[in-house]
């Protein structure tokens, strides 16, 4: 069975083209600049080894699908003969509300409905929902296509983790509460823990650590999360690349006050001028922190320190919270790739049981960097969200 994946956002649109039987990515690609000049797409064939940069004008989503559905199935550097050879779609979907709690066939109701949850992801849902009816134009109405929602995962969270302490009547009326995302990588990382543990899921406690461009913590108690430092938006938890993360909110006004801020400036400072890339005025990239710091930039130190106190935090409150921690996964850009950053979130924790080989932990791709004697193991576990999107596209379709 091969699925097809798509992450499709406002103007940018990834996919990848896995065959369930190997788990093995056949395509994957990436079409930039929709709607805008200059788009182009790269298609890459992981198989020869190739990768084919294309630059045609696409005007919408509609057209780079058509594109890239062109690409999958062409003579020179395509994969597959035919577009019957696509079994399903599955679509990343940001956003389920309290509607969503877990992957779901989409159906003209499903659709309407993300669309209903667009208030809460309004850049995003609406660039899924055309990836969605994209498909629906280019492969027509009887392709099985599934919604993986990174909030879904998040849905058990008790309501004395997610509620906010805002007037009920937010709640009842506008959603107003915790929803969390990156839940299909948290899912994800989480499931291959307990396989590497050799353990079943429903034992374990486990904290998931995700650090990328965005970040987030979840406590995964038996393999249902129970919190996660996400909110509303994914503007909250620790600073991220450029989020500010949480924050005293009676910041806002007063910074709107002060400086005459609309609520769209306000937000837009939160969200792409903070975080470590506004600590440090160096960069939101961690390798580029890591190689100020290292030549002496001391906001750029601080950034990293933020960043890795912040961390901590969350994981010595979920420990709390699961009452006790089998594991600790990290996942993500910057946690499968800076031992530093991870050494610095588990430091000083050896009175919780949380000991980290410093040694293992330089060692590239290492899963197991926990000290012989530490009570909690600590992973380092590549996400794959795309991959975990075909496993649920899959069994939906089965
Ligand atoms: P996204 O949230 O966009 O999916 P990723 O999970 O790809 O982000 O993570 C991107 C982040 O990973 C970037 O900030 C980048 O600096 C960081 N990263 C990648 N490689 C390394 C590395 N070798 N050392 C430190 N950070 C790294």
């Amino acid at each position: 069975m091969k699925i097809f994946v798509i992450n499709a956002g406002s103007s940018s649109l990834k996919y990848q083209l896995i065959d369930m039987e190997t788990e093995k990515v056949m395509a994957k690609g990436l079409c930039e600049r929709i709607g805008i000049e200059g788009s182009k797409l790269t298609h890459k064939n992981p198989g020869k080894g190739t990768e084919t940069e294309i630059e045609k004008p696409m005007k919408n989503h509609t057209d780079a699908i058509k594109m890239v559905l062109d690409a999958l199935t062409d003579s020179d550097y395509g994969v597959i003969s035919s577009l019957s050879e696509i079994s399903a779609v599955g679509h990343r979907v940001v956003h389920g509300g309290e509607t969503f709690s877990k992957s779901t066939l989409i159906s003209g109701e499903v659709k309407k409905a993300i669309e209903d949850c667009s208030e809460f992801a309004p850049l995003h849902n609406p660039a899924n929902l055309i990836g969605i009816n994209a498909i629906e134009q280019a492969m027509g109405k009887d392709i099985p296509q599934v919604a993986v929602f990174d909030t879904a995962f998040h849905q058990t969270m008790p309501k004395e983790a997610f509620m906010y302490g805002l007037p009920y009547e937010y709640y009842e009326k506008d959603k107003i509460r915790r929803y969390g995302f990156h839940g299909t990588s948290h899912r994800f990382v989480s499931g291959e823990a307990a396989k590497f543990l050799g353990k079943p899921i429903e034992e374990l406690n486990i904290i998931t650590v995700h650090l990328g461009n965005g970040s987030s913590v979840a406590a995964v108690k038996g393999g249902k999360c129970i919190d996660t430092s996400m909110g509303f938006t994914p503007l909250a938890g620790m600073l991220m690349g450029t989020r500010c993360g949480c924050i005293d909110p009676a910041i806002i006004p007063v910074l709107m006050n002060k400086y005459n801020l609309s609520a769209d400036e306000i937000s837009d400072i939160m969200n792409k001028k903070s975080g470590v890339a506004g600590i440090s005025g160096v960069s939101s990239d961690f390798r580029d922190l890591d190689k100020a710091a290292a030549e002496g930039n001391e906001r750029a130190r601080l950034a990293l320190d933020m960043f890795m106190y912040q961390t901590k935090a969350y994981i010595a409150s979920y420990a709390a919270a699961l009452g006790g921690v089998d594991a600790i996964v990290f996942t993500a850009g910057v946690g499968e790739n800076s031992p530093e950053v991870r050494e610095g979130a588990v430091k000083g924790m050896e009175f919780m049981g949380i000991k980290m080989d410093t040694e293992k932990n330089k060692i590239r791709g290492t899963v197991d960097i926990s000290a012989a004697d530490s009570k909690t193991k600590i992973l380092v576990i590549p996400t794959n969200e795309e991959l975990m999107i075909a496993k649920d596209t899959a069994e939906l379709v089965k």
